[in-house]
């Protein structure tokens, strides 16, 4: 058979993975939209490596923008087989499919009127739920046979809700090799999810590498933190924290984490308000799927039936809200989306508030090169935001700890189970080039042997 690594190599987007069995049949592992760099955003996004009718099954880890967001393309561009992945991720898709939908046409509106010419956008809200018929989900944990020759198991990734690793039997020529994906890794030991499970004895690992040669900092420490930042912004200076979160999955962390620290008396009576309908969406999605929590979600469950809400907590669901909000001189904390900061409402916030001290912007996730969100981390004296130069005269504050992906440690101890023998490569995917070398010597240092770190449309014969 033959892999084919066609997105997040050497970068953390656009993950998308293709499988060609000797007798023809085509598998493909996410199908997700590019995020990074403006100027390669329309090349990448708009075409493929492979025809998308030609592709027998697709594969889906989990629901993140950059692991799905290309699929309602995939299906306009005429791909015609299932959709696998788990019921929760089915969920969040759907959601995040029409949020993406509704994205790309105000974007190409948008620039059909910067550019003065006709722009269509990748896809609209018609190709999203088009594409939601082909979907059809599975359990976690049980072989589920996608035709005499391929079987699929997903076992719990601890990433987002419904995230999942990918583990293929593929039996070709009498012979059985088991194929991994490990989709995107999450934490040991988090909040509401449960820990991610290890996959089983593999012949070829892809495997994600977004924190290689990085540990991220420890969560007790960090609620301290947290609480120090609150308290200092919206307390003594009186400012607005604003914190950019990917409405699925760190939004309901960071609200879960507070519901917990108002109950137990440490957070003051602040107002918090989670700028985003998606958000409010994806909240109802995992309050439908108690399956993917882990036992500490449970007991807090008896107490709460509410984990993600609380008084003095508010939905912000229309623009006008919105951008009342963006006026408000009220001391608050703002979360809201893109978790990057490159879009979305939390970008508006971040440009009428960057240029006052008092207010701090707290960077919670993982941000690409090129971001605002990356831009902000490195402190620069101005930022530009809309075509304008706006001072950065707010603190900026980075908290590691919240991250949805493993650390160098964590990611180690996922693969640590595997038989060195056995595993014939390892292909590093979903991190910029800097981490996955760092990776790669870690995993050298572990006695792991073949360690690949593949450039966007290589080919391998496995
Ligand atoms: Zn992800």
């Amino acid at each position: 058979m033959k892999l084919q690594i066609c997105g997040a190599a050497q970068t953390v987007t656009g993950s998308c993975h293709f499988i060609t069995l000797d007798n023809g049949y085509k598998i493909l592992l996410d199908c997700g939209l590019y995020q990074g760099h403006e100027d390669e955003l329309e090349d990448f996004n708009s075409r493929w490596l492979f025809k998308p009718s030609d592709i027998d099954v697709l594969v889906l880890s989990h629901a993140h923008i950059d692991h799905c967001g290309r699929i309602p393309k995939l299906v306009k561009d005429g791909f015609r087989g299932q959709i696998i992945c788990t019921s929760a991720t089915r969920d969040l898709s759907s959601i995040m499919l029409l949020d993406s939908a509704h994205i790309q046409e105000s974007d190409a509106k948008h620039n059909s009127k910067r550019q003065h010419k006709n722009i269509k956008p990748l896809y609209t809200e018609k190709d999203s739920k088009i594409c939601l018929r082909y979907f059809t989900s599975i359990e976690y944990d049980i072989w589920h046979p996608i035709n005499e020759f391929v079987k699929v198991q997903f076992l719990d990734a601890g990433h987002i809700l419904g995230s999942a690793t990918v583990t293929l039997k593929i039996t070709e020529n009498n012979k059985e090799t088991v194929f991994g994906f490990s989709g995107d890794v999450g934490r040991y030991n988090r909040p509401v999810l449960k820990d991610p499970v290890q996959m089983p004895a593999l012949d070829y690992l892809i495997c994600e590498s977004t924190y290689g040669g990085k540990k991220h900092e420890e969560t007790p420490e960090s609620d301290e933190k947290f609480l120090q930042i609150i308290k200092d912004t919206i307390l003594t200076k009186k400012g607005k924290l604003i914190i950019p979160a990917f409405s699925i999955g760190r939004t309901q962390e960071i609200l879960y984490r507070l519901d917990k620290l108002y109950t137990e008396g440490r957070l003051e009576n602040i107002k918090v308000f989670v700028d985003s309908p998606l958000a409010i969406n994806a909240t109802d999605v995992f309050i439908m799927h108690p399956e993917c929590f882990d036992e500490e979600m449970h007991q807090f469950l008896m107490t709460d039936d509410n984990p993600f809400g609380w008084k003095n907590m508010k939905y912000v669901k229309t623009v006008e809200e919105s951008k009342a909000l963006n006026e408000s001189n009220q001391p608050c904390m703002i979360i809201a989306g893109s978790g990057m900061a490159n879009a979305g409402r939390v970008k508006h916030h971040i440009f009428h508030q960057v240029d006052q001290d008092k207010n701090t912007i707290l960077i919670v996730g993982y941000c690409a090169d090129g971001t605002i969100g990356q831009r902000l981390i490195q402190k620069p004296e101005t930022i530009k935001i809309f075509g304008i130069e706006k001072k950065v005269a707010a603190q900026i504050e980075v908290m590691s700890s919240m991250s949805a992906h493993a650390d160098e440690p964590e990611l180690l101890q996922f693969v640590s189970n595997q038989d060195k023998e056995k595993l014939k490569s390892i292909f590093l995917v979903h991190g910029e080039l800097k981490r996955q070398e760092a990776f790669k010597t870690a995993l050298q240092n572990n006695n792991f042997k073949k360690i690949i770190i593949p450039e966007l449309g290589d080919e391998f014969e496995l």
